[in-house]
């Protein structure tokens, strides 16, 4: 347009300015100048840089009468610029000088009653005068250009929307595309920032407490400002519009004494509250170097971003909430004890944990999206998908069964149907409980019972027919007499001794094994419990020797118990050791406590037994002829008293050459 102008009226040059009256600026967008000697090279506008209307005596004149203004040059100046002299009603004229531009002529761009700009004609000749002509030519070509100006700017607004559109459309995009909180917050703040071309943006959320907003994405921004930004609701330009939950914008922060600076580089800063279920839960946040940088198309743009943000934010955290709820509850299913067998409607096997696949001794990736039908199923799995209850039932079934395999195991199985919130099956849960040791103890009790009841008659049954013939034979030997009486009496102890174990174990079952503690000089204890048991030893040939040292130190503890642990533990070694065995007692002082070992070399203890020794009612498969029957009790209260007293005891054993068991005691 300004060539045409310049063309069509033959000036020298041509200039379309825009004006701002907000501003109260005027702004050179376009120029024209030919090029021909004697022709200035340029006019005194500056393109693209606004000028105060009130240094611009052209402008002024146009912008106050709405008509075309002319300029003639009066006063040359070295740096070109023209002072004006202005008698402006249209077509005077007036005197100017060389060099430079010797007469402009100003004419006002309207649309709707509104003046948009300027055109300024430039020509070097002072005294040129402008016909009618001349100016209605220049009329008609300025309303062109006003058009063209106007369709230029709904261009530029329909190309900003069409940009909006489009950002927004991305954003959307990415953020229904993602779950993870972290991504889709970053990708919110690069994508707005690139959108607005602004030189930061960063999202603020309110923490767990919903007291404090912190960063938590940011864009463009200082990364130390990230950690170190913390707001309070109200405090702020974040805070502010968190406790409002409205848009606040600070269009000079040089200017608004209240502003926190974070950054001294925030010229301006527009903050957008983000709402999640109708709750503010942070701030979208864009600043920028320049002030007045954020206009109502960019609050319209984050306005919406915000909402879709908001969506999206709540999206992530509830995908975060649930990925985390599932992963307890796998890392219950994976860990419990219990097997686990998860059968959906379709009787397809959708989740087996790691316990159920141990008691089954298969892989849970064997099974998983088999059907229960499917003939590829390891058989073991057979007795557990075994139907056991007509999913139309509810409540719990359950069922026991004994699978084979190295060691048999038994089962048991709780059936579940689940239903959903219609009440519809949807399928159903197999929790296995393995009983196999439950039921081996319920078996080792039902042996001891018969034990006990054996070993309780047999004495009884002694003593009565001891006692019997005592009372009935009157002149029997003296010596019979006391042989009688002496295994009455041993009958007695074995039996007061068998009651006594009973009784302790039920005070182990009911955590009321009392300890009374003294000092106790283990030496002297283990000397009177050799006493004790010599006789027994002499009795089974059996060579009893111990191992001391000249001191030892005494330790606490409870006398009574500590003997009944030697006693059993000496006398163990004396049944369990055949004629001209050996049983040595040794003991020494370890580094925080006493080590006491008894040693034989009896029949030993078979390997596959070594762990349950101490478990109650366990007796090993080592019975030999000549080894009293006990009851199994022995070695579990010895263990217990032990512990009880801070110690330990375990053994050491080898089938066929001897034992050595072990306990230990503080000092
Ligand atoms: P009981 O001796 O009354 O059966 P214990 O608990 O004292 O009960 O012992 C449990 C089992 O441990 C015994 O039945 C025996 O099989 C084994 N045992 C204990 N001490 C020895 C030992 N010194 N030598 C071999 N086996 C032993």
């Amino acid at each position: 347009m300004t060539r045409k102008i310049a063309e069509a009226l033959e000036a020298g040059a041509c200039v379309i300015c825009r004006v701002d009256q907000k501003a109260n600026t005027i702004t050179a967008i376009a120029q024209y100048v030919f090029r021909y000697p004697g022709n200035p090279g340029r006019t005194w506008r500056p393109i693209n840089e606004p000028i105060h209307v009130s240094k611009d005596m052209a402008a002024q004149q146009v912008l106050k009468t709405a008509r075309p203004v002319v300029g003639r040059a009066t006063l040359p100046q070295s740096n070109q610029e023209l002072a004006w002299s202005l008698n402006l009603s249209q077509g005077q004229d007036h005197v100017g000088r060389k060099p430079g531009w010797g007469i402009v002529l100003a004419l006002p761009l309207e649309a709707d009653e509104r003046i948009l700009g300027l055109i300024e004609i430039y020509d070097k000749n002072p005294n040129r005068n402008f016909s009618a002509d001349d100016i209605q030519l220049f009329r008609i070509l300025a309303t062109q250009t006003t058009l063209a100006m106007e369709q230029a700017r709904m261009f530029d607004e329909t190309r900003q929307r069409l940009s909006e559109v489009a950002t927004l459309y991305t954003i959307a995009q990415e953020f229904t595309s993602n779950l993870d909180l972290e991504t889709v917050l970053n990708t919110i703040v690069t994508t707005l920032r690139q959108a607005i071309g602004c030189r930061g943006c960063c999202i603020f959320l309110l923490d767990q407490s919903g007291e404090q907003l912190e960063i938590k994405a940011a864009n463009g921004l200082k990364p130390h400002w990230r950690k170190m930004a913390k707001l309070g609701i109200g405090e702020g330009v974040a805070g502010k519009s968190v406790a409002e939950g409205r848009t606040v914008y600070v269009p000079d922060t040089y200017k608004d004494p209240g502003f926190i600076f974070f950054d001294k580089e925030v010229h301006s800063l527009m903050a957008i509250p983000v709402f999640a279920h109708g709750e503010v839960i942070g701030t979208i946040n864009v600043d920028d170097r320049q002030p007045n940088a954020f206009g109502p198309s960019e609050e319209r743009l984050l306005t919406i971003a915000a909402t879709q943000a908001g969506v999206a934010i709540e999206n992530a955290r509830l995908f975060a909430k649930v990925s985390r709820e599932q992963q307890q509850t796998q890392a219950i299913i994976q860990h419990m004890a219990d097997g686990l067998l998860l059968i959906d409607s379709q009787d397809v096997i959708i989740s087996c944990n790691q316990a159920l696949a141990e008691m089954l001794g298969l892989h849970p990736g064997q099974i998983i999206n088999e059907k229960i039908t499917s003939p590829h199923l390891p058989s073991n799995l057979a007795s557990i998908i075994t139907p056991t209850t007509d999913l139309a039932h509810t409540g719990v079934q359950a069922r026991e069964v004994t699978i084979d395999g190295s060691r048999p195991k038994t089962l048991k199985i709780f059936s579940t149907p689940v239903i959903d919130d219609e009440q519809q099956p949807i399928g159903e849960v197999r929790v296995v409980h393995d009983v196999t040791k439950e039921r081996e103890i319920e078996q080792l009790k039902d042996e001891l019972f018969s034990t006990i009841s054996h070993e309780l008659r047999t004495p009884l049954f002694s003593i009565q027919g001891f006692a019997k013939v005592l009372l009935e034979e009157e002149n029997l030997d003296a010596e019979i007499r006391e042989e009688f009486l002496k295994t009455i009496q041993r009958q007695a102890m074995q039996l007061s001794e068998m009651v006594n174990n009973l009784l302790d174990l039920s005070r182990i079952d009911e955590g009321k094994l009392e300890l009374f503690k003294e000092r106790v000089a283990m030496d002297d204890l283990i000397h009177q419990s050799l006493l004790k048991l010599q006789g027994f030893a002499h009795h089974r040939k059996v060579t009893l020797n111990s191992k001391l040292p000249a001191m030892l130190p005494a330790i606490m503890g409870d006398r009574e118990r500590l003997e009944q642990v030697l006693t059993n533990l000496i006398g163990n070694a004396i049944k369990f050791t055949g004629a001209d065995g050996l049983v040595v007692i040794s003991a020494s002082q370890a580094n925080d406590g006493l080590h006491i070992q008894v040693l034989d070399n009896g029949i030993g203890i078979p390997e596959e037994d070594l762990d349950q020794i101490f478990s109650r009612y366990y007796q090993a498969g080592n019975k030999h002829e000549g080894s009293a029957m006990g009851s199994g009790l022995g070695l579990h209260i010895a263990k217990k008293i032990v512990e009880e007293h801070g110690g330990r005891i375990w053994v050491e054993s080898i089938s066929g050459q001897g034992s050595t068991f072990h306990f230990t005691l503080p000092l």
